[in-house]
C-alpha cells in the first residue's frame, strides 16, 4: 500500500471512530449516573394535602390540543429514528363549583411548522376554561405548556388567578418563542415555595428543577382518594421512567440545556414510586398512550366541559 493511501485511510479511520463515538455520546448514550439524588417523599406530599381542608376535585378532564412528531431517540436515547407522536395536553381539575387548569399548551402560531396537528376546537375550549378557572398553573415554563397563557386574549383578567413560580418567570428565554407582553407582569407576585406546597384542596406542587429551572410536578388527590402525579416534562413519555433512560444528549444539552443529572434523579425517584405505589397514575408530559389508557379506564375524561353562562 502506498504511503499516501495508508495516511488517507488512517485519517478516515480516525474520523470514523471519532464520528461513531460522538454519535453514540450524543444520540444513544443514557446510562443512569451513580451519584443521582432526588427525594420524592409521597408521605410528605400526602400529609401536606391532608392538612388542607375542603372539597377536593371530583374528576379530571383532558384536552389534546396539538401534536409534535419527534424521532424516537430524541424522546428515549437509543430508541432509533422512527417518528413518535408528542401530543400536547391541558388538564382541568373539576371541583363542585370551580376548576383548576394545569398547563395551557400553545397556539398554532407558536407551534408553527413543528406541529403535525392542532385542534382549533380543543384550543377554544381550553381558552374558555382558562377564563372561568379559579386557578391556572403550568408544570414548567416551556412554550408548549405556558404558551396558551402568554397569548390568551383575556390575560390581564386571568393573571391574578395564575400561580406562576419565581423560577418559571426568572428565565424568560426558556419560554421562547412564547413570551409575556412587555409590562404585563409588572407587580405580579410569583409563587415561592420549598419542596412541596398545597395550592388548593387535593392539589400539591412539588419542586422538580432539571428539565427547566421552573419545572414542578403536580400531585392531585380526588374526592374519592384516587391519586395522580402530573410530572410535566421530567419524562416526555412513560418509557423514560420504565427504561430509566433520558432524552438523547443532543436534545438535553443543546436544545433544552437541561440539568441531565437532576432529571436522572427524578426518573429514578419516579421509578421507585411506581413500584411502591402502583395505584398512583403518573402522567408524563407528552404520552398519548398513557393518557388514552387513563381515559379508557375512566380516570380522565376527554374534553373540557364548561359552565353555561
Ligand atoms: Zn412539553
Amino acid at each position: 500500500m502506498p504511503k499516501w493511501l495508508r495516511a488517507v485511510l488512517g485519517v478516515a479511520g480516525v474520523l470514523l471512530v471519532a464520528g461513531g463515538a460522538a454519535y453514540y455520546w450524543f444520540v444513544v448514550e443514557s446510562t443512569m449516573p451513580s451519584d443521582v439524588e432526588y427525594v420524592f417523599d409521597i408521605g410528605e406530599v400526602r400529609r401536606a394535602v391532608a392538612a388542607v381542608p375542603g372539597d377536593k376535585p371530583q374528576r379530571i378532564e383532558v384536552e389534546h390540543i396539538a401534536s409534535f412528531s419527534f424521532p424516537a431517540t430524541a424522546i428515549v436515547a437509543g430508541d432509533g429514528w422512527s417518528s413518535r407522536e408528542m401530543p400536547v395536553f391541558s388538564y382541568r381539575l373539576v371541583y363542585p363549583d370551580s376548576a383548576i387548569i394545569i398547563d395551557t399548551a400553545l397556539d398554532k402560531a407558536l407551534g408553527g411548522d413543528n406541529l403535525v396537528s392542532f385542534s382549533e376546537e380543543a384550543y377554544a375550549r381550553m381558552n374558555a376554561a382558562m377564563s372561568q378557572a379559579a386557578l391556572v398553573m403550568v408544570t414548567h415554563e416551556h412554550m408548549d405548556h405556558i404558551g396558551g397563557l402568554t397569548v390568551h386574549p383575556e390575560l390581564p383578567a386571568i393573571l391574578p388567578n395564575t400561580r406562576l413560580t419565581v423560577e418559571q418567570l426568572a428565565h424568560p428565554e426558556r419560554s421562547e418563542p412564547a413570551r409575556f407582553a412587555d409590562g404585563i407582569l409588572d407587580g405580579y407576585q410569583p409563587l415561592s415555595y420549598d419542596r412541596v406546597t398545597v395550592i388548593a384542596p387535593g392539589v400539591a406542587l412539588i419542586k422538580a428543577p432539571g428539565h427547566s429551572p421552573g419545572s414542578q410536578m403536580v400531585y392531585v388527590q380526588l374526592q374519592d382518594y384516587s391519586e395522580f402525579l402530573f410530572i410535566g416534562d421530567v419524562a416526555w413519555q412513560y418509557r423514560n421512567i420504565q427504561a430509566q433512560r433520558q432524552r438523547a444528549r443532543l436534545v438535553t444539552q443543546f436544545l433544552l440545556k437541561e440539568d441531565r443529572n437532576a432529571v436522572f434523579g427524578q426518573l429514578a425517584a419516579l421509578h421507585a414510586l411506581a413500584a411502591a405505589e402502583p395505584e398512583i397514575a403518573i402522567v408524563p408530559g407528552h404520552d398519548g398512550e398513557i393518557v388514552g389508557q387513563l381515559v379508557e379506564e375512566g380516570k380522565l375524561t376527554e374534553g373540557f366541559t364548561l359552565a353555561a353562562d
